[in-house]
C-alpha cells in the first residue's frame, strides 16, 4: 500500500520551484522517513536534526552531527525542511512549520546577523547584544526607495507610514518582549525611520531627543537589562497633511518609584542619580552638596555603581543638551536637579529614639539640612513633618509622634513622591515642547514600547501591574490576528478554516471582574482601615479558589495561570502600593516650599485627592478616596486599548537570545519559550491559511481600475475588479472575493502596486 506523505506544499512555495512542478512525495509505510532529515528532541529539550538511518516499527535510528546516533519514537520525529528553505526571510515560507523548524530557521539567520525574520504580518526581532550594520542613512534610504526588500524595522515602520496616507487611518507600532529583548531600541530604530521621513521642520530632533531623558530618569540596570526601561510608554507622533512630522504626545504608565529608595543587588537605581554625581560641573556640585555616588545610602545599598561600557558623566551632558532642546528652561533644570539632590540626602536623614515607645526625633545633620536647603523649606517644618503626623478625631486635631519605622517609611514616601512627580513633569514639559501645532490632521502612528511579561522568584505588586497589562495587550493581539480575521472571513462569506488560539478572557476576567475580581479585591481590601497584605491574601482565596486561571498558596502567596505561564505573587506590600498616599503634612510641607517643582506637586497631588472631601488621615479610620494605583493603571490601560483599537497595528516581538546578554548565544529553550509566549507559530499557520490582505471592491476598482487596458462593459466595482484579477493573471487560489471585499493571499497585490507606482 502506498500512501502519501509530506505532499511538499509547492505551490505556495513558486519562488523555491522554478520550474513550477508540483513535487509530490511518494513513499511506502515501511520506509517512512528513511534516509530523510528529521527533527529529534534530545533529553535536554533541545531540537536536533539527523538522518534518518532505519525505522522499525515504532522506532526509528538516528544519525545526528558528531557522529552520534541515537534511537527514537518515530511518532516524535518531526520532518525537516530542504536545505533550500535554510534561513527563509519569512516563516511563512517553511514547508514544514513545527517549533524545531521556525527555531532553526531564527537560529540560522540570527547567526549571520539577520536579526529580523517576518513571521507573516509579525517582526520577530531577535536582540544580537552587538552593534549590527543595518542602520543609518543608506539603510533608511534602501527601504524608502524600496531598493531593500528584507525583513527590518525600517519596513515596518515604511508601511506604517504608506498605510497612513493610502488609508487615511492612524497606525501604531506594538513592540512586545521580555525585559532585555530589545523593545526600547527598536523603538528608537522605528521612530528614526519616521524622523528621516517626515522630517524638515526640525521637530523630529526634538522628538529623539526625548529619549536620553526619558531613558536617564526612568531606565535603570536591572539584572536582565543594563539599560530597563521600568515604565511603559506610548509616543504617537503626529504627521501634517504633507507626511511632515508635526509634533508628538508622550504618555507614559507606572513609573517603578519603589527602586528609588530600595533595589537588589548587583542593580542600581535610576541613571539620572549617576550620572548628576559623576557628571555635574563644580558650580552644580556646589549648590547641591554634591557628593560621590557611594555618600548616598539609597545608591549604596545595592553595591552597583557602574555599567560596564557606559560614561555616566558624559550621559550627563547629553542629558543636559537634550533637556535644552526640548526647551527646559535653565531655572526649571535647575530645579530639576535640586529634586534629585534632595532624593538623594534624603536618603541619608537618619533618626534618634527617643523615648521607650520608639518615638523618634530627626537628626539635624547635614543631610536634613541640605534637604531643606533643597527644597526651600525651614529645617523645623522638614523635621515636624517626617516625625510627627497630624491627625483629626472628631473635631479636633491631635500630634502623633512617629516610631523608628513609620519615621522611615515616611521620608521614604517623600523620596519616591518627589520623584515620581518629577519625572511626570518632565513628560508635561516634553509634551509642550511637541505639541502638535496648527499643521495637525489628526493622523498619526503611536509606538508602544511596554514593559513585557515578568515572572521572577519573588513577584510583587508591580509584576501584577505589568503582567496584568500584557494580558491585555496579548489579547488585542489576539483579536486582531484571531478573532478579527475569522469574523471577517465569515461575515464576507469566505470559506475559510479555523485556526485555534489561545484565548485569555478568562485571566483577564480573574483581574476585571467586578466585584470578586484580583482588581477589585485589591481595592477594597486597600481601603478597610484594618486590611493587611494578609487579609488581602485570604480573601482571594476565599472568592476565587474555584477560578482556574488562581491558585491560593499558603500565606500570602497566590499564582496566576497567565498566558506566558504561571506566575506567582507575594502579596506584601500590595496594600500600601496600591494606595499610594502621601500623608498630608508632607503635601503640605511641599506645598509651601521655596523651590518652584514642590508646590506644583503639592498642588497636583491635592488636585488628585479632592474628591476626598480633604480626608487623607489613614491612621484616623476615614480613608482617602484618592484613585488607588490599580485602578488608574486599568483606567490607562483602557484607555491605550481604545486608542489603538482605531488604528492599524503592526506588531514587533522582540526575543532575547541568551539571558548573559552576550552576542551570537541562541539558547534554544529560551528562545522556544518566548515564541510560545507570543503566538508567533500561530500567527505563521493562520496567515498562511488566510488571505491577509483585502480591500473592498470600490477600493481595489478605483485605485486599480486605470490599469486595465480594455473598456470594462460593466462599470461596477465588482466587474472593474475581476477584469483587472483577470489582466493580471492573479491565480484563482491567491484570492476570493467576498460580498464586499477581495482577500488576497500574503504577496499579491505586490505586482499590482508596483505595476501601479510605475504607472503613475
Ligand atoms: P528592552 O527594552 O526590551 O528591555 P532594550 O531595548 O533596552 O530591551 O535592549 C537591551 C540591550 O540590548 C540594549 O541596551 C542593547 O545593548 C542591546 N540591543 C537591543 N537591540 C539592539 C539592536 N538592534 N542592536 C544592537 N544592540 C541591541
Ligand atoms: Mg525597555
Amino acid at each position: 500500500m502506498v500512501e502519501i506523505i509530506w505532499c511538499l506544499p509547492v505551490c505556495l512555495l513558486p519562488r523555491w520551484s522554478p520550474d513550477g512542478v508540483i513535487q509530490v512525495l511518494m513513499v511506502p509505510r515501511s520506509s517512512l522517513f528513511q534516509k530523510l532529515e528529521a527533527w529529534c528532541q534530545l533529553s535536554n529539550g533541545d531540537w536536533a536534526s539527523g538522518k534518518i538511518l532505519s525505522t522499525s516499527g515504532e522506532e526509528s535510528i538516528v544519525s545526528l552531527p558528531e557522529g552520534k546516533v541515537l534511537k527514537f519514537d518515530t511518532e516524535s520525529l518531526l520532518p525537516a525542511n530542504p536545505d533550500i528553505l535554510d534561513g527563509v526571510d519569512d516563516l511563512m515560507q517553511l514547508s514544514y512549520l513545527h517549533e524545531p523548524s521556525v527555531l532553526y530557521n531564527l537560529q540560522y539567520r540570527y547567526l549571520r546577523n539577520m536579526i529580523y525574520t517576518k513571521a507573516g504580518p509579525v517582526l520577530v526581532a531577535i536582540n544580537p547584544f552587538k552593534e549590527v550594520h543595518l542602520y543609518g542613512n543608506d539603510y533608511i534610504e534602501a527601504y524608502k526607495r524600496k531598493t531593500m526588500d528584507k525583513p527590518h524595522v525600517y519596513a515596518i515602520a515604511d508601511t506604517a507610514i504608506r498605510e497612513m496616507i493610502r488609508d487615511e487611518v492612524n497606525q501604531s507600532i506594538i513592540i512586545s518582549g521580555e525585559s532585555g529583548a530589545g523593545k526600547t531600541e527598536t523603538a528608537k530604530i522605528a521612530m528614526q525611520y519616521l524622523a528621516a521621513l517626515g522630517g524638515g521642520s526640525g521637530i523630529e530632533y526634538e522628538i529623539l531627543q526625548t529619549n536620553p531623558i526619558l531613558e536617564a530618569f526612568g531606565n535603570a540596570k536591572t539584572l536582565r537589562n543594563d539599560n530597563s526601561s521600568r515604565f511603559g510608554k506610548l509616543i504617537e507622533i503626529h504627521f501634517s497633511e504633507t507626511g511632515r512630522i508635526a509634533g508628538a504626545n508622550i504618555q507614559t504608565f507606572l513609573l517603578e518609584k519603589s527602586r528609588v529608595v530600595q533595589c537588589a543587588q548587583c542593580e542600581r537605581s535610576y541613571h539620572i542619580f549617576y550620572q548628576l554625581c559623576d557628571g555635574a560641573p563644580l558650580s552644580l556640585r556646589e549648590k547641591l552638596n554634591l557628593k560621590s555616588v557611594d555618600d548616598y545610602k539609597y545608591l549604596k545599598q545595592s553595591s552597583c555603581f557602574t555599567i560596564a561600557g557606559v560614561d555616566d558623566a558624559s550621559k550627563f551632558h547629553s542629558v543636559m543638551e537634550a533637556m535644552n532642546v526640548v526647551h527646559i528652561k535653565k531655572d526649571d533644570q535647575d530645579a530639576v536637579f535640586a529634586i534629585l539632590g534632595a532624593v538623594l540626602w534624603l536618603g541619608n536623614v537618619s533618626f534618634t529614639v527617643i523615648d521607650n515607645e520608639n518615638h523618634v526625633e530627626i537628626v539635624e545633620d547635614e543631610a536634613a539640612l541640605t534637604v531643606a536647603k533643597l527644597i526651600g523649606c525651614d529645617i523645623g517644618s522638614l523635621k515636624l513633618a517626617l516625625s510627627t503626623r497630624t491627625m483629626r478625631v472628631g473635631s479636633d486635631t491631635i500630634v502623633q509622634q512617629l516610631t523608628l519605622s513609620q519615621a522611615t517609611d515616611t521620608r521614604d514616601a517623600l523620596a519616591k513622591s518627589l520623584y515620581a512627580s518629577l519625572f511626570e513633569w518632565l513628560v508635561e514639559q516634553i509634551n509642550k515642547s511637541l505639541e502638535v501645532g496648527k499643521l495637525r490632521t489628526g493622523r498619526s502612528i503611536s509606538i508602544l514600547d511596554i514593559y513585557g511579561f515578568e515572572s521572577f522568584d519573588k513577584n510583587s505588586f508591580e509584576q501584577f501591574c505589568i503582567n496584568y497589562a500584557n494580558e491585555r495587550l496579548q489579547q488585542h493581539f489576539n483579536r486582531h490576528l484571531f478573532k478579527l480575521e475569522q469574523e471577517e472571513y465569515i461575515q464576507d462569506g469566505i470559506d475559510w478554516a479555523k485556526v485555534d488560539f489561545d484565548d485569555n478572557q478568562n485571566c483577564l476576567n480573574l483581574f476585571e471582574k467586578k466585584p470578586l475580581g484580583l482588581l477589585s479585591l485589591l481595592d477594597e481590601e486597600s481601603t478597610f482601615p484594618n486590611g493587611t497584605d494578609l487579609t488581602f491574601a485570604n480573601k482571594l482565596k476565599q472568592h476565587l479558589n474555584s477560578n482556574p486561571c488562581f491558585r491560593g498558596e499558603r500565606d500570602k502567596i497566590f499564582s496566576v495561570s497567565h498566558y506566558a505561564g504561571e506566575v506567582v505573587y507575594d502579596t506584601s506590600g500590595f496594600l500600601e502600593k496600591n494606595r499610594d498616599l502621601l500623608h498630608i503634612d508632607l503635601i503640605q510641607l511641599l506645598a509651601c516650599c521655596t523651590c518652584c517643582l514642590p508646590p506644583m506637586f503639592a498642588s497636583k497631588m491635592l488636585a488628585q485627592s479632592a474628591k476626598t472631601v480633604g480626608n487623607i488621615y489613614r491612621s484616623s479610620g476615614v480613608e482617602s478616596q484618592k484613585l488607588s494605583v490599580a485602578t488608574k493603571f486599568k483606567g490607562q490601560l483602557f484607555q491605550l486599548m481604545q486608542r489603538l483599537e482605531s488604528t492599524t497595528p503592526h506588531f514587533i516581538r522582540c526575543i532575547k537570545p541568551n539571558n548573559l546578554q552576550v552576542p551570537a548565544t541562541y539558547e534554544q529553550g529560551l528562545v522556544l519559550q518566548q515564541l510560545r509566549c507570543c503566538g508567533v507559530l500561530e500567527v505563521v499557520r493562520i496567515s498562511r491559511s488566510g488571505y491577509p490582505t483585502r480591500m473592498s471592491h470600490q477600493k481595489f476598482a478605483r485605485r486599480y481600475g486605470f490599469l486595465l487596458l480594455e473598456n470594462v462593459a460593466s462599470q461596477d466595482p465588482l466587474s472593474v475588479s475581476v477584469a483587472i484579477l483577470q489582466q493580471f493573471n492573479i491565480l484563482p487560489d491567491m484570492y476570493q472575493v467576498g460580498y464586499n471585499k477581495l482577500f488576497f493571499r500574503t504577496g499579491q497585490i505586490g505586482a499590482l502596486e508596483d505595476t501601479r507606482n510605475r504607472t503613475l
